[in-house]
């Protein structure tokens, strides 16, 4: 728990088919471009603050307890529930959903060393959880939450590989503390959500699972703290942009080798039981993508770029080959210099932001948003394109076809 990071800041606006549509809008008028990144600011500033709560490793005899605050209080959250402890509490289960609440799966039995040891495992244990829960509610949650958190426990190729099944993951911004040693005075409890950041979204992490009355002793103090403080309260959905903690430099585990392909065979296998997967959906991934770019068009296949959630990432090393540039890595200072004609971006992946420079021109920022796949990086297309400046003329994703076209 003491490893948390941050999540990577939330400067950029949420990346779907949406905010491709408003950018067309926005296009019309290209005065208006200057002006994007204040608006965006004033638009932030004067947004609802929003507290998510979320409750782990339940259900337990504490979450009837949790349920009745949270109805007193008017306010939904997110159980991250246990395969195991659905099925001994089904009548627990079909009340978080009754009252109206958001169910999230967090494995079948929380065992650390095999479920981060071996994909498959934690695979295997997902898909557990999604069963009983579709059995209990006719549920199969999109939202997981790993066991401790991803920190140190998930590589690369789990947040890819769940990625790939649209599981969403969700860290937290603020610990509870609740879960550091067994029977954590309420007291305690309070003071380490008080210690936490107020900012604008943040997931709170507590725990209703069993042992944890304590947690339900300090739930109205922390609902009215953040009440106090301006907050609304709301249930995760699939439309929350996640936290997610950084990657770790080193893993808590060794883990077995698994090649992607023996992992898309295994995944496939259940492809039925994915969150909200229809075979058109899975059918779709294999469609190429086209960037449009004057007169030239660049082609990424199936592993040369992905879409996680109606983003599109592309492979970082491809789309500067096509692009006629070069990249180097600087392992000491985790940055990637990518170099197009005269433009120079010193990406630091670890900060997740990119120094854009160019001749005769002020330095610029650019966030970062990117999975590593198979050992490469891919990289956010908008933030590609705001990286080359360049800007989206159309959009077109009809299921036969894939094509962004940028001028
Ligand atoms: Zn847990």
């Amino acid at each position: 728990m003491k490893n948390q990071r941050n999540n990577r800041q939330n400067v950029s606006m949420k990346w779907n088919r949406r905010g491709w549509a408003m950018v067309l809008l926005l296009l019309f008028n290209y005065t208006l471009f200057a002006g994007i990144a204040n608006a965006e600011q004033s638009t932030k500033a004067s947004e609802t603050k929003t507290v998510y709560l979320t409750f782990d490793d339940g259900p337990s005899k504490n979450t009837s307890e949790v349920l009745d605050i949270l109805a007193k209080e008017k306010i939904k959250a997110t159980f991250f529930v246990l395969g195991q402890q659905a099925e001994s509490y089904p009548d627990l289960v079909k009340r978080i959903v009754q009252e109206g609440h958001q169910l999230g799966n967090h494995s079948y039995n929380h065992a650390y060393k095999p479920l981060y040891t071996d994909f498959r495992e934690f695979w295997r244990q997902i898909i557990k959880t999604e069963n009983v829960l579709n059995q209990i509610v006719g549920q199969r949650p999109a939202l997981l939450r790993a066991p401790g958190g991803t920190y140190g426990n998930f590589d690369a190729s789990y947040f890819e590989h769940l990625g790939q099944a649209e599981f969403i993951i969700h860290d937290w911004d603020v610990d509870s503390g609740d879960s550091k040693r067994s029977n954590v005075p309420a007291a305690e409890i309070i003071k380490g959500v008080k210690s936490g950041p107020l900012k604008s979204h943040i997931t709170v992490l507590m725990h209703d699972g069993t042992g944890h009355s304590e947690s339900v002793k300090a739930l109205p103090t922390i609902i009215q703290y953040y009440k106090n403080n301006g907050y609304q309260f709301a249930a995760l959905t699939s439309e929350v942009k996640p936290v997610q903690f950084r990657l770790a430099q080193k893993s808590k585990w060794v883990k077995a080798a698994l090649s992607p392909e023996e992992a898309d065979r295994m995944m496939m296998q259940d492809a039925a039981s994915w969150p909200d997967a229809s075979l058109s959906e899975v059918m779709n991934r294999s469609l190429p993508l086209f960037v449009r770019f004057g007169s030239a068009t660049w082609q990424l296949n199936t592993g040369e770029y992905q879409m996680i959630r109606d983003q599109f990432y592309v492979s970082l090393r491809t789309m500067t080959s096509r692009m006629g540039g070069e990249i180097q890595w600087d392992g000491k200072q985790q940055t990637v210099i990518l170099k197009v004609g005269d433009m120079q971006a010193e990406m630091n992946m670890i900060k997740h932001v990119a120094i854009v420079k160019r001749p005769g021109e002020e330095n610029m920022e650019v966030s970062l948003d990117y999975v590593m796949k198979d050992g490469g990086t891919q990289l956010n297309l908008r933030d590609l394109m705001d990286i080359m400046n360049v800007k989206v003329l159309s959009y077109i994703d009809d299921g036969q076809k894939r094509e962004v076209t940028v001028e």
